[in-house]
């Protein structure tokens, strides 16, 4: 658990979001959707311009920029079924995230043979969620207030086969680095041997569930301090997260999707210096089961 302090030394900074987009779906991963598929994790950095731009809406609201109470859209993120928080599937559930939109009665989709509209599941002055109807093809989007005034999305919304969804993906979402000898499975502590990997990243960083999985443990320890343990569905394998900021606001018994968010990056109990200490059991943790080196696992989530 010990951190060395020399991992600004850039042994392997990578930021994160969306590698794992390509993978393709087995068996296993068809079934984690069935549940609660991706939640939603805002990037970290966003390294382009534009997204949230609130003047852009204006074009479609007639000129209408500034005038009180016409609904504006800033920014559309996906909530479930998600290949990541900007690219929803047919069906996923999204939000429309913006301005006066407590009035809006539809939303209205692009399809093959003109635009759908579809009902809203909640509504506030910030926020409409909708479902993206099966048969929505890319383009804008736009809402519907009861006086008919209407607000467009400032980009186009493309719309992913339920395949590109991820069935696993890196823990950590923002930059990392695996540190040196220290920080590896089998380094010597004292009075035991380090069971995990730890992955050095800023406190306060999110961390999300590798795979669908149980919580099975969600405790504080002295050593470990705020940690979880999640049990992967369909497989005897058990993931160990510790040292988080707070104590994660999972419930034990809970099940979450790839990429759900679980807690942050922190640099409680005996850690020195902010970073994840991440187990990777064969069988029950602490209960019979192994650890064993999840270094090249992790690796292979970066790819
Ligand atoms: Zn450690």
């Amino acid at each position: 658990m010990l951190v060395v302090f020399g991992f600004l030394a850039l042994t392997f900074i990578v930021l994160m979001p969306a590698q794992a987009e390509a993978r393709v779906l087995d068996g296993a991963g068809t079934a984690s959707l069935e549940n609660s598929p991706v939640e939603p994790v805002e990037p970290t950095a966003p390294s382009s311009g534009g997204q949230g731009d609130v003047s852009s809406s204006a074009t479609s609201t007639g000129g209408g920029l500034g005038v009180p109470g016409l609904p504006v859209i800033s920014s559309v993120v996906c909530l479930r079924q998600c290949v990541s928080s900007s690219r929803p599937t047919r069906g996923a559930i999204i939000a429309i995230r913006g301005k006066n939109l407590d009035r809006v009665t539809r939303v209205i989709f692009r399809s093959k043979s003109g635009r759908i509209a579809t009902r809203l599941r909640t509504r506030s002055v910030g926020a409409v969620r909708v479902t993206v109807p099966k048969r929505t093809v890319r383009g804008y989007l736009s809402v519907v207030d009861s006086g008919g005034n209407r607000a467009r999305s400032p980009r186009e919304i493309s719309i992913f086969p339920i395949s590109a969804i991820p069935i696993q993906v890196f823990p950590v979402r923002g930059p990392i680095s695996f540190g040196s000898s220290g920080s590896r499975f089998g380094a010597g502590r004292p009075g035991h041997i380090h069971q995990g990997q730890d992955v050095s990243a800023s406190c306060g960083t999110t961390l999300v569930s590798i795979r669908k999985a149980r919580v099975v443990y969600n405790q504080w320890d002295d050593g470990g301090g705020n940690y979880l343990v999640l049990r992967n569905i369909g497989t005897n394998t058990n993931f160990v997260y510790m040292h988080m900021l707070r104590r994660s606001p999972l419930k034990v018994g809970q099940v979450v999707g790839a990429g759900a968010r679980i807690g942050r990056v922190g640099n409680t109990g005996r850690s020195y210096g902010c970073h994840l200490h991440f187990e990777y059991w064969i069988g029950p943790w602490q209960t019979g089961g192994k650890p064993i080196d999840p270094l090249p696992f992790l690796r292979s989530l970066l790819k």
